[in-house]
């Protein structure tokens, strides 16, 4: 398939980590509105890459919860498409080749460091983040030989970011954001320990190969969107617009997550919420 500008190609990106909330749902609407409005397709991709928290209940129950509320794609690991498969799971091949082009091309370092290591060496340990403190760039300049030759150490490999540089970029819905490299973000995980891919490294794969032309998805990962830039430049791939939406909030202003079960879709249909009712002012 090849990319057409003039095409709108949106997503829908449900881990199957928990039951989907009200705060999914609302993120995901606004993806299909802007999809539908565009005249476009909407693809449902299911990021079941982390296997240790990944269940298959939670799968099935994702894509009957998203049904009754209203969803509807046009590609998905429910009904295939041209540019599948479409359970990260399956997609493995994709990510290798992409670690392998960022090995070729000096983008990336092997890193031997525990958790630990990093909390004790970071520049700014307590940073108020939920990515936790910015790397120190401890195995930046080790050769990739004193790593590898010993085979018993397990290493992730980290992207190394531009530092001092800005990722600027235009949100569709926040405006101009801009981030400092080595500042805002350290050199990121893109292939974890466990040899399991980083999650910045899958959704870059996978937006590109699908063809998606914008993503839609929580503010929570505007920041991301900074590290993610820096991925589509180094594979040589066009990035995609962004629209991040404002995150919902409970009563009390905290964050919706998976455990407010109460929220969750599967919850409030069982004590008879409709979907119009829940969508009600979006
Ligand atoms: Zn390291």
């Amino acid at each position: 398939m090849k990319a057409d500008t003039h095409i709108y190609r949106g997503r829908l990106a449900p881990s199957p980590t928990g039951y989907l909330h009200l705060g999914h749902a609302r993120t995901f609407w606004v993806a299909q509105e802007r999809a539908r409005a565009a005249g476009g397709t909407l693809v449902l991709r299911n990021e079941d890459m982390d296997a240790k928290r990944f269940k298959l209940e939670f799968v099935n129950a994702m894509i009957e919860d998203l049904r009754w509320f209203g969803f509807a794609w046009q590609e998905g690991p429910d009904c295939g498409g041209p540019v599948g498969p479409y359970n990260q799971s399956e997609r493995m091949p994709f990510y290798r080749a992409a670690l392998e082009k960022l090995r070729a091309g000096g983008f990336i370092y092997p890193c031997a460091c525990s958790r630990k290591d990093i909390q004790t060496a970071a520049r700014a340990p307590h940073a108020d983040d939920e990515d936790g403190p910015i790397y120190p760039g401890t195995c930046r300049s080790k050769k990739t030989s004193t790593i590898n030759s010993q085979p018993a150490t397990r290493f992730s490999w980290r992207f190394r970011v531009p530092d001092g540089e800005t990722s600027f970029f235009v949100d569709e819905n926040f405006g101009p954001q801009s981030f400092l490299a080595g500042t805002d973000f350290g050199d990121f995980v893109v292939w974890r320990q466990d040899d399991v891919p980083a999650y910045q490294l899958t959704v870059v794969v996978d937006d590109a190969a699908m063809q998606i032309t914008e993503v839609v998805r929580g503010a929570d990962l505007l920041k991301s969107t900074a590290r993610q830039l820096l991925l589509y430049h180094a594979l040589g791939v066009p990035p995609p617009r962004f629209f991040h939406c404002p995150l919902m909030t409970d009563d009390a202003g905290v964050r919706l997550a998976k455990r407010h079960d109460a929220l969750s879709l599967r919850q409030l249909r069982t004590t008879g919420a409709t979907p119009e009712s829940l969508r009600y002012g979006w």
